[in-house]
Protein backbone atom coordinates (compact mmCIF):
# COMPACT_ATOMS: atom_id res chain seq x y z
CA UNK A 1 0.00 0.00 0.00
CA UNK A 2 1.21 3.50 -0.72
CA UNK A 3 2.93 5.25 2.12
CA UNK A 4 1.06 8.23 3.47
CA UNK A 5 2.71 11.54 4.11
CA UNK A 6 1.75 12.19 7.75
CA UNK A 7 1.93 15.95 7.54
CA UNK A 8 -0.10 16.09 4.31
CA UNK A 9 -2.68 13.75 5.78
CA UNK A 10 -3.13 15.69 9.01
CA UNK A 11 -3.35 18.92 7.02
CA UNK A 12 -5.99 17.25 4.86
CA UNK A 13 -8.05 16.24 7.87
CA UNK A 14 -7.85 19.71 9.37
CA UNK A 15 -8.73 21.17 5.98
CA UNK A 16 -11.83 19.01 5.76
CA UNK A 17 -13.30 20.56 8.90
CA UNK A 18 -12.49 24.10 7.83
CA UNK A 19 -13.82 23.45 4.33
CA UNK A 20 -17.10 22.22 5.73
CA UNK A 21 -17.43 25.39 7.76
CA UNK A 22 -16.61 27.88 5.04
CA UNK A 23 -18.90 25.96 2.69
CA UNK A 24 -21.84 26.69 4.98
CA UNK A 25 -21.58 30.42 4.44
CA UNK A 26 -23.48 30.00 1.17
CA UNK A 27 -26.37 28.04 2.67
CA UNK A 28 -29.79 29.68 2.93
CA UNK A 29 -30.34 30.98 6.44
CA UNK A 30 -33.63 31.83 8.03
CA UNK A 31 -36.47 30.48 5.96
CA UNK A 32 -39.05 31.16 8.65
CA UNK A 33 -40.17 27.92 10.36
CA UNK A 34 -37.30 26.06 11.96
CA UNK A 35 -36.63 22.55 10.76
CA UNK A 36 -36.12 20.09 13.64
CA UNK A 37 -33.41 17.47 13.34
CA UNK A 38 -33.16 14.90 16.10
CA UNK A 39 -29.90 13.03 16.65
CA UNK A 40 -29.99 9.74 18.55
CA UNK A 41 -26.79 8.80 20.36
CA UNK A 42 -24.13 11.16 21.67
CA UNK A 43 -21.04 9.17 20.68
CA UNK A 44 -18.50 10.19 18.04
CA UNK A 45 -21.05 10.00 15.22
CA UNK A 46 -24.01 11.66 16.93
CA UNK A 47 -22.08 14.42 18.72
CA UNK A 48 -20.28 15.39 15.51
CA UNK A 49 -23.52 15.40 13.52
CA UNK A 50 -25.32 17.58 16.08
CA UNK A 51 -22.46 20.08 16.24
CA UNK A 52 -21.93 20.32 12.48
CA UNK A 53 -25.65 20.69 11.74
CA UNK A 54 -25.68 23.79 13.93
CA UNK A 55 -22.43 25.07 12.40
CA UNK A 56 -23.79 24.59 8.90
CA UNK A 57 -27.13 26.25 9.58
CA UNK A 58 -27.79 27.99 12.89
CA UNK A 59 -31.48 28.17 12.01
CA UNK A 60 -31.97 24.46 12.36
CA UNK A 61 -33.19 23.22 15.71
CA UNK A 62 -31.10 20.25 16.77
CA UNK A 63 -31.97 17.92 19.64
CA UNK A 64 -29.47 15.30 20.77
CA UNK A 65 -30.83 12.37 22.76
CA UNK A 66 -28.33 10.41 24.83
CA UNK A 67 -28.99 8.45 28.05
CA UNK A 68 -25.64 9.30 29.67
CA UNK A 69 -24.77 12.82 30.84
CA UNK A 70 -21.10 12.08 30.08
CA UNK A 71 -19.46 10.06 27.34
CA UNK A 72 -16.45 7.77 27.85
CA UNK A 73 -14.27 7.37 24.78
CA UNK A 74 -13.28 3.92 23.55
CA UNK A 75 -10.39 5.45 21.57
CA UNK A 76 -7.57 5.79 24.08
CA UNK A 77 -9.17 3.27 26.46
CA UNK A 78 -6.63 0.55 25.63
CA UNK A 79 -3.88 2.83 26.95
CA UNK A 80 -5.34 2.37 30.41
CA UNK A 81 -3.96 -1.20 30.48
CA UNK A 82 -0.44 0.22 30.19
CA UNK A 83 -1.09 2.82 32.87
CA UNK A 84 -0.91 5.64 30.29
CA UNK A 85 -4.35 7.15 30.93
CA UNK A 86 -7.37 6.98 33.23
CA UNK A 87 -11.14 7.12 32.80
CA UNK A 88 -11.23 10.82 33.66
CA UNK A 89 -9.04 11.68 30.68
CA UNK A 90 -11.36 9.65 28.44
CA UNK A 91 -14.55 11.32 29.69
CA UNK A 92 -16.26 14.30 28.11
CA UNK A 93 -19.57 16.08 28.76
CA UNK A 94 -22.02 17.74 26.38
CA UNK A 95 -21.80 21.29 27.77
CA UNK A 96 -19.95 22.68 24.75
CA UNK A 97 -22.51 21.22 22.37
CA UNK A 98 -25.24 22.99 24.33
CA UNK A 99 -23.54 26.28 25.25
CA UNK A 100 -21.30 26.89 22.23
CA UNK A 101 -23.38 25.39 19.45
CA UNK A 102 -26.97 25.58 20.73
CA UNK A 103 -27.69 21.85 20.56
CA UNK A 104 -30.57 20.89 22.85
CA UNK A 105 -29.60 17.86 24.95
CA UNK A 106 -32.14 15.41 26.30
CA UNK A 107 -30.63 12.92 28.74
CA UNK A 108 -32.92 10.03 27.92
CA UNK A 109 -33.12 6.86 25.87
CA UNK A 110 -35.17 6.47 22.70
CA UNK A 111 -37.51 3.56 23.31
CA UNK A 112 -39.31 3.47 19.97
CA UNK A 113 -40.44 5.47 17.00
CA UNK A 114 -43.43 5.90 14.76
CA UNK A 115 -41.74 6.33 11.40
CA UNK A 116 -44.97 7.19 9.55
CA UNK A 117 -45.67 10.08 11.93
CA UNK A 118 -41.96 10.94 12.35
CA UNK A 119 -42.28 10.79 16.13
CA UNK A 120 -39.92 9.38 18.74
CA UNK A 121 -40.80 7.93 22.11
CA UNK A 122 -38.41 8.33 25.02
CA UNK A 123 -38.03 5.96 27.96
CA UNK A 124 -38.82 8.89 30.27
CA UNK A 125 -42.31 9.12 28.75
CA UNK A 126 -41.79 12.15 26.49
CA UNK A 127 -42.36 12.03 22.75
CA UNK A 128 -41.10 14.42 20.09
CA UNK A 129 -41.40 14.87 16.36
CA UNK A 130 -38.68 15.39 13.78
CA UNK A 131 -38.29 16.54 10.22
CA UNK A 132 -35.21 14.36 9.86
CA UNK A 133 -33.66 11.86 12.22
CA UNK A 134 -29.96 10.97 12.43
CA UNK A 135 -29.21 7.79 14.32
CA UNK A 136 -25.76 6.93 15.63
CA UNK A 137 -26.60 4.46 18.41
CA UNK A 138 -23.44 2.34 18.18
CA UNK A 139 -23.33 -1.40 18.77
CA UNK A 140 -24.73 -4.32 20.70
CA UNK A 141 -23.20 -7.75 21.32
CA UNK A 142 -24.22 -11.17 20.03
CA UNK A 143 -24.43 -13.47 23.00
CA UNK A 144 -24.96 -16.66 20.97
CA UNK A 145 -21.41 -17.08 19.65
CA UNK A 146 -19.74 -18.98 22.53
CA UNK A 147 -21.97 -21.15 24.74
CA UNK A 148 -21.56 -20.01 28.33
CA UNK A 149 -20.54 -16.44 27.47
CA UNK A 150 -23.64 -14.32 27.94
CA UNK A 151 -24.40 -10.95 29.49
CA UNK A 152 -24.12 -12.36 33.01
CA UNK A 153 -20.73 -13.93 32.21
CA UNK A 154 -19.55 -10.59 30.81
CA UNK A 155 -19.92 -9.14 34.34
CA UNK A 156 -17.29 -11.64 35.49
CA UNK A 157 -15.17 -11.64 32.30
CA UNK A 158 -15.50 -8.10 30.90
CA UNK A 159 -15.24 -7.55 27.16
CA UNK A 160 -14.54 -3.84 27.81
CA UNK A 161 -15.61 -3.09 24.23
CA UNK A 162 -17.71 -0.17 25.46
CA UNK A 163 -15.33 1.88 27.55
CA UNK A 164 -16.21 2.48 31.20
CA UNK A 165 -16.38 0.38 34.36
CA UNK A 166 -15.58 -2.81 32.43
CA UNK A 167 -12.30 -1.28 31.24
CA UNK A 168 -11.29 -0.65 34.86
CA UNK A 169 -12.44 -4.11 35.91
CA UNK A 170 -10.33 -5.78 33.22
CA UNK A 171 -7.29 -3.67 34.15
CA UNK A 172 -7.71 -4.71 37.80
CA UNK A 173 -7.93 -8.38 36.81
CA UNK A 174 -4.69 -7.97 34.86
CA UNK A 175 -3.01 -6.34 37.85
CA UNK A 176 -4.21 -9.11 40.19
CA UNK A 177 -3.02 -11.92 37.91
CA UNK A 178 -0.02 -13.92 39.21
CA UNK A 179 3.28 -13.52 37.37
CA UNK A 180 3.34 -16.37 34.85
CA UNK A 181 -0.42 -16.12 34.29
CA UNK A 182 -2.21 -16.29 30.95
CA UNK A 183 -4.51 -13.65 29.47
CA UNK A 184 -6.78 -15.10 26.79
CA UNK A 185 -8.31 -12.62 24.36
CA UNK A 186 -10.80 -13.73 21.72
CA UNK A 187 -11.38 -11.59 18.63
CA UNK A 188 -14.49 -11.89 16.43
CA UNK A 189 -14.74 -12.10 12.65
CA UNK A 190 -15.26 -8.90 10.64
CA UNK A 191 -17.05 -6.56 10.77
CA UNK A 192 -16.70 -5.28 14.32
CA UNK A 193 -15.96 -2.00 16.09
CA UNK A 194 -12.33 -0.89 15.64
CA UNK A 195 -10.49 -3.57 13.61
CA UNK A 196 -7.01 -2.89 15.13
CA UNK A 197 -8.39 -2.38 18.67
CA UNK A 198 -7.76 -5.91 20.01
CA UNK A 199 -4.12 -5.88 18.89
CA UNK A 200 -3.49 -2.46 20.41
CA UNK A 201 -5.03 -3.78 23.63
CA UNK A 202 -2.76 -6.84 23.58
CA UNK A 203 0.23 -4.51 23.04
CA UNK A 204 -0.70 -2.26 25.95
CA UNK A 205 -1.25 -5.25 28.25
CA UNK A 206 2.10 -6.70 27.13
CA UNK A 207 3.81 -3.40 27.89
CA UNK A 208 2.48 -3.48 31.45
CA UNK A 209 3.24 -7.19 31.94
CA UNK A 210 6.78 -6.74 30.64
CA UNK A 211 7.46 -4.35 33.53
CA UNK A 212 5.47 -6.01 36.33
CA UNK A 213 4.80 -9.70 35.47
CA UNK A 214 7.33 -10.62 32.77
CA UNK A 215 6.74 -14.38 32.92
CA UNK A 216 3.13 -13.93 31.80
CA UNK A 217 1.58 -14.31 28.36
CA UNK A 218 -1.26 -12.88 26.28
CA UNK A 219 -2.76 -15.37 23.85
CA UNK A 220 -4.98 -13.93 21.11
CA UNK A 221 -7.46 -16.42 19.65
CA UNK A 222 -8.68 -14.86 16.43
CA UNK A 223 -11.69 -15.83 14.32
CA UNK A 224 -9.89 -14.28 11.33
CA UNK A 225 -6.97 -15.46 9.20
CA UNK A 226 -5.25 -12.10 9.26
CA UNK A 227 -5.77 -8.73 10.90
CA UNK A 228 -5.42 -4.99 10.47
CA UNK A 229 -1.81 -3.69 10.34
CA UNK A 230 -0.64 -7.27 11.03
CA UNK A 231 2.90 -6.84 9.72
CA UNK A 232 3.36 -3.66 11.76
CA UNK A 233 1.97 -5.20 14.95
CA UNK A 234 4.06 -8.35 14.58
CA UNK A 235 7.22 -6.32 13.96
CA UNK A 236 6.41 -4.21 17.04
CA UNK A 237 5.72 -7.25 19.20
CA UNK A 238 9.05 -8.70 18.01
CA UNK A 239 10.87 -5.49 18.94
CA UNK A 240 9.30 -5.03 22.39
CA UNK A 241 7.78 -8.30 23.56
CA UNK A 242 9.84 -11.18 22.13
CA UNK A 243 7.21 -12.16 19.56
CA UNK A 244 8.22 -15.28 17.66
CA UNK A 245 10.44 -16.58 20.51
CA UNK A 246 9.60 -19.15 23.18
CA UNK A 247 9.42 -16.39 25.80
CA UNK A 248 7.13 -14.09 23.84
CA UNK A 249 4.66 -12.08 25.89
CA UNK A 250 2.20 -12.19 22.97
CA UNK A 251 0.97 -15.13 20.92
CA UNK A 252 -1.51 -14.88 18.05
CA UNK A 253 -3.45 -17.87 16.71
CA UNK A 254 -6.01 -17.94 13.93
CA UNK A 255 -8.99 -20.16 14.76
CA UNK A 256 -10.72 -19.43 11.45
CA UNK A 257 -11.12 -23.18 10.79
CA UNK A 258 -11.58 -24.25 14.40
CA UNK A 259 -13.99 -21.79 16.07
CA UNK A 260 -14.39 -21.46 19.81
CA UNK A 261 -17.65 -23.04 20.90
CA UNK A 262 -17.83 -23.14 24.66
CA UNK A 263 -16.70 -21.44 27.86
CA UNK A 264 -16.51 -23.25 31.19
CA UNK A 265 -16.89 -20.36 33.62
CA UNK A 266 -15.66 -22.28 36.68
CA UNK A 267 -12.41 -23.53 35.16
CA UNK A 268 -12.01 -20.53 32.77
CA UNK A 269 -11.44 -22.94 29.88
CA UNK A 270 -12.47 -22.22 26.29
CA UNK A 271 -13.08 -25.23 24.02
CA UNK A 272 -12.94 -25.14 20.22
CA UNK A 273 -14.79 -27.18 17.60
CA UNK A 274 -11.90 -29.67 17.29
CA UNK A 275 -11.73 -30.06 21.09
CA UNK A 276 -8.71 -27.81 21.70
CA UNK A 277 -8.80 -26.32 25.18
CA UNK A 278 -7.42 -22.96 26.27
CA UNK A 279 -7.14 -22.08 29.96
CA UNK A 280 -7.04 -18.51 31.18
CA UNK A 281 -6.20 -16.61 34.34
CA UNK A 282 -7.75 -13.48 32.82
CA UNK A 283 -10.35 -13.82 30.10
CA UNK A 284 -11.18 -11.05 27.64
CA UNK A 285 -13.80 -12.31 25.23
CA UNK A 286 -14.69 -9.69 22.61
CA UNK A 287 -18.04 -10.90 21.27
CA UNK A 288 -19.29 -10.52 17.70
CA UNK A 289 -21.44 -7.43 17.29
CA UNK A 290 -24.53 -5.95 15.66
CA UNK A 291 -26.08 -2.51 15.42
CA UNK A 292 -27.52 -1.21 18.72
CA UNK A 293 -30.88 -2.60 19.94
CA UNK A 294 -32.92 0.47 18.93
CA UNK A 295 -31.85 0.02 15.29
CA UNK A 296 -32.71 -3.68 15.32
CA UNK A 297 -36.08 -3.13 17.07
CA UNK A 298 -37.08 -0.50 14.52
CA UNK A 299 -36.31 -2.80 11.58
CA UNK A 300 -33.46 -0.61 10.34
CA UNK A 301 -30.96 -3.49 10.10
CA UNK A 302 -30.87 -6.31 7.54
CA UNK A 303 -29.95 -9.97 8.10
CA UNK A 304 -26.31 -8.99 8.73
CA UNK A 305 -27.33 -7.17 11.90
CA UNK A 306 -26.10 -3.82 10.51
CA UNK A 307 -28.10 -0.96 8.94
CA UNK A 308 -27.89 -0.55 5.16
CA UNK A 309 -27.80 3.07 3.96
CA UNK A 310 -27.64 5.05 0.75
CA UNK A 311 -24.04 6.20 1.05
CA UNK A 312 -24.54 9.60 -0.62
CA UNK A 313 -26.84 10.87 2.14
CA UNK A 314 -26.67 8.20 4.86
CA UNK A 315 -30.43 7.68 4.46
CA UNK A 316 -31.68 4.30 5.61
CA UNK A 317 -32.70 2.13 2.67
CA UNK A 318 -35.88 1.43 4.70
CA UNK A 319 -36.87 5.02 5.55
CA UNK A 320 -35.86 8.15 3.66
CA UNK A 321 -36.31 10.43 6.72
CA UNK A 322 -33.91 8.42 8.88
CA UNK A 323 -30.15 8.74 8.38
CA UNK A 324 -27.80 6.25 10.05
CA UNK A 325 -24.11 6.80 10.69
CA UNK A 326 -21.27 5.37 12.74
CA UNK A 327 -20.73 1.78 13.80
CA UNK A 328 -24.43 0.84 13.46
CA UNK A 329 -24.44 1.56 9.72
CA UNK A 330 -22.99 -0.30 6.75
CA UNK A 331 -20.42 1.98 5.13
CA UNK A 332 -18.06 -0.82 4.07
CA UNK A 333 -15.29 -0.75 2.98
CA UNK A 334 -14.95 2.11 5.49
CA UNK A 335 -14.14 0.40 8.81
CA UNK A 336 -16.11 0.95 12.00
CA UNK A 337 -14.09 3.57 13.85
CA UNK A 338 -14.59 6.85 15.69
CA UNK A 339 -12.65 8.64 12.96
CA UNK A 340 -14.96 7.18 10.32
CA UNK A 341 -18.08 7.98 12.39
CA UNK A 342 -16.87 11.58 12.63
CA UNK A 343 -16.35 11.75 8.87
CA UNK A 344 -19.71 10.09 8.09
CA UNK A 345 -21.40 12.52 10.49
CA UNK A 346 -20.06 15.58 8.65
CA UNK A 347 -21.13 14.23 5.27
CA UNK A 348 -24.53 13.32 6.71
CA UNK A 349 -25.03 16.77 8.28
CA UNK A 350 -24.32 18.31 4.88
CA UNK A 351 -26.79 15.92 3.24
CA UNK A 352 -29.51 16.72 5.78
CA UNK A 353 -29.04 20.46 5.31
CA UNK A 354 -29.21 19.99 1.53
CA UNK A 355 -32.34 17.85 1.68
CA UNK A 356 -34.08 20.27 4.04
CA UNK A 357 -33.38 23.14 1.66
CA UNK A 358 -34.29 20.97 -1.35
CA UNK A 359 -30.86 21.21 -2.89
CA UNK A 360 -28.82 18.41 -4.47
CA UNK A 361 -26.72 16.49 -1.95
CA UNK A 362 -23.02 17.08 -2.67
CA UNK A 363 -20.99 13.91 -3.28
CA UNK A 364 -18.92 13.36 -0.13
CA UNK A 365 -15.41 12.09 0.46
CA UNK A 366 -14.92 10.16 3.68
CA UNK A 367 -11.68 9.80 5.60
CA UNK A 368 -10.59 7.18 8.08
CA UNK A 369 -7.43 6.70 10.02
CA UNK A 370 -6.72 4.22 12.80
CA UNK A 371 -3.67 4.91 14.93
CA UNK A 372 -2.53 2.36 17.52
CA UNK A 373 0.15 2.32 20.19
CA UNK A 374 2.36 -0.76 20.39
CA UNK A 375 4.44 0.85 23.14
CA UNK A 376 4.36 4.44 24.49
CA UNK A 377 7.05 5.45 21.97
CA UNK A 378 5.94 3.20 19.13
CA UNK A 379 2.85 4.07 17.06
CA UNK A 380 1.48 2.61 13.83
CA UNK A 381 -1.35 3.72 11.57
CA UNK A 382 -3.54 2.91 8.62
CA UNK A 383 -5.52 5.51 6.69
CA UNK A 384 -7.93 5.57 3.79
CA UNK A 385 -9.88 8.09 1.72
CA UNK A 386 -13.18 6.98 0.17
CA UNK A 387 -15.63 8.30 -2.41
CA UNK A 388 -18.60 7.10 -4.45
CA UNK A 389 -17.85 5.10 -7.58
CA UNK A 390 -19.86 5.12 -10.81
CA UNK A 391 -22.36 2.67 -9.29
CA UNK A 392 -22.84 4.91 -6.21
CA UNK A 393 -21.03 2.42 -3.98
CA UNK A 394 -18.26 3.47 -1.59
CA UNK A 395 -14.79 2.86 -3.02
CA UNK A 396 -11.35 3.55 -1.62
CA UNK A 397 -9.46 6.25 -3.51
CA UNK A 398 -6.39 4.59 -5.00
CA UNK A 399 -3.07 6.06 -3.93
CA UNK A 400 -4.57 7.96 -0.97
CA UNK A 401 -3.89 6.67 2.52
CA UNK A 402 -1.86 3.58 3.37
CA UNK A 403 -0.06 2.17 6.35
CA UNK A 404 2.84 3.75 8.21
CA UNK A 405 6.28 2.87 6.89
CA UNK A 406 8.64 2.89 9.87
CA UNK A 407 12.02 4.43 9.19
CA UNK A 408 13.73 4.05 12.53
CA UNK A 409 13.11 4.91 16.14
CA UNK A 410 12.30 8.57 15.49
CA UNK A 411 9.50 7.88 13.03
CA UNK A 412 7.97 5.31 15.42
CA UNK A 413 8.01 7.89 18.21
CA UNK A 414 6.48 10.45 15.86
CA UNK A 415 3.70 8.00 15.00
CA UNK A 416 3.11 7.52 18.74
CA UNK A 417 2.83 11.29 19.14
CA UNK A 418 0.39 11.47 16.19
CA UNK A 419 -1.66 8.74 17.88
CA UNK A 420 -2.12 10.97 20.93
CA UNK A 421 -2.70 14.11 18.82
CA UNK A 422 -5.36 12.47 16.66
CA UNK A 423 -7.18 11.28 19.80
CA UNK A 424 -7.24 14.82 21.23
CA UNK A 425 -8.30 16.39 17.91
CA UNK A 426 -11.06 13.84 17.40
CA UNK A 427 -12.45 14.46 20.90
CA UNK A 428 -12.32 18.21 20.31
CA UNK A 429 -13.89 18.01 16.85
CA UNK A 430 -16.80 15.88 18.08
CA UNK A 431 -17.52 17.29 21.54
CA UNK A 432 -15.97 20.74 22.04
C1 LIG B 1 -11.03 -0.60 22.79
C2 LIG B 1 -11.43 0.29 21.64
C3 LIG B 1 -10.51 1.17 21.10
C4 LIG B 1 -10.88 2.00 20.03
N1 LIG B 1 -9.95 2.84 19.52
C5 LIG B 1 -10.28 3.62 18.46
C6 LIG B 1 -9.32 4.52 17.92
O1 LIG B 1 -8.17 4.63 18.39
N2 LIG B 1 -9.69 5.29 16.87
C7 LIG B 1 -10.95 5.23 16.32
O2 LIG B 1 -11.22 5.94 15.36
N3 LIG B 1 -11.88 4.37 16.82
C8 LIG B 1 -11.59 3.58 17.88
N4 LIG B 1 -12.54 2.74 18.41
C9 LIG B 1 -13.89 2.64 17.77
C10 LIG B 1 -14.85 3.73 18.26
O3 LIG B 1 -15.02 3.68 19.65
C11 LIG B 1 -16.23 3.55 17.60
O4 LIG B 1 -16.07 3.30 16.24
C12 LIG B 1 -17.06 4.81 17.80
O5 LIG B 1 -17.32 4.99 19.17
C13 LIG B 1 -18.36 4.75 16.99
O6 LIG B 1 -19.15 5.88 17.25
P1 LIG B 1 -20.75 5.76 17.23
O7 LIG B 1 -21.26 7.15 17.37
O8 LIG B 1 -21.17 4.94 16.08
O9 LIG B 1 -21.09 4.89 18.53
P2 LIG B 1 -20.82 5.18 20.08
O10 LIG B 1 -19.60 5.99 20.24
O11 LIG B 1 -20.89 3.87 20.76
O12 LIG B 1 -22.05 6.05 20.53
C14 LIG B 1 -23.34 5.53 20.54
C15 LIG B 1 -24.16 6.30 21.57
O13 LIG B 1 -25.54 6.02 21.35
C16 LIG B 1 -26.18 5.95 22.59
N5 LIG B 1 -27.42 5.18 22.43
C17 LIG B 1 -27.56 3.86 22.17
N6 LIG B 1 -28.86 3.52 22.11
C18 LIG B 1 -29.56 4.66 22.33
C19 LIG B 1 -30.95 4.95 22.41
N7 LIG B 1 -31.88 4.00 22.28
N8 LIG B 1 -31.33 6.24 22.67
C20 LIG B 1 -30.40 7.22 22.81
N9 LIG B 1 -29.07 6.99 22.75
C21 LIG B 1 -28.66 5.72 22.52
C22 LIG B 1 -25.16 5.28 23.50
O14 LIG B 1 -25.41 5.58 24.87
C23 LIG B 1 -23.84 5.88 23.00
O15 LIG B 1 -23.41 6.98 23.76
C24 LIG B 1 -12.21 1.92 19.49
C25 LIG B 1 -13.13 1.03 20.05
C26 LIG B 1 -12.75 0.22 21.11
C27 LIG B 1 -13.76 -0.73 21.70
Amino acid sequence: MAELSRRRFLQGVAGFGVGMLSGCAGLPIGTGGKAHVVVVGGGFGGATAAKYLRLLDANIQVTLIEPKAKYISCPGSNWLFAGLTNLEQLTVDYLALQDKYGVKLLVDRVSGLDAAKRRLRLAGGQSLSYDRLIMSPGIDFRWDAIAGYDQAAAEQFPHAWQAGPQTLQLARQLQAMPDGGVVLMTVPADPYRCPPGPYERASMMAYWLKHYKPRSKIIILDAKRSFSKQALFEAGWGKHYGYGTANSLVEWHSLADNPLLELNKQSKVLTSEFGDQFRADVLNIIPPQTAAPIALQQGLADSTGWCPVRPLSGQSVFDEFIHIIGDAAQYAPIPKSAFAANSEAKACAMAVISLLSQKPVPAPHWVNTCYSLIAPDHGVSVAGVYKLDAANAIAQVKGAGGVSAPRGVESLALEAEYTRVVFRRLMADAFR
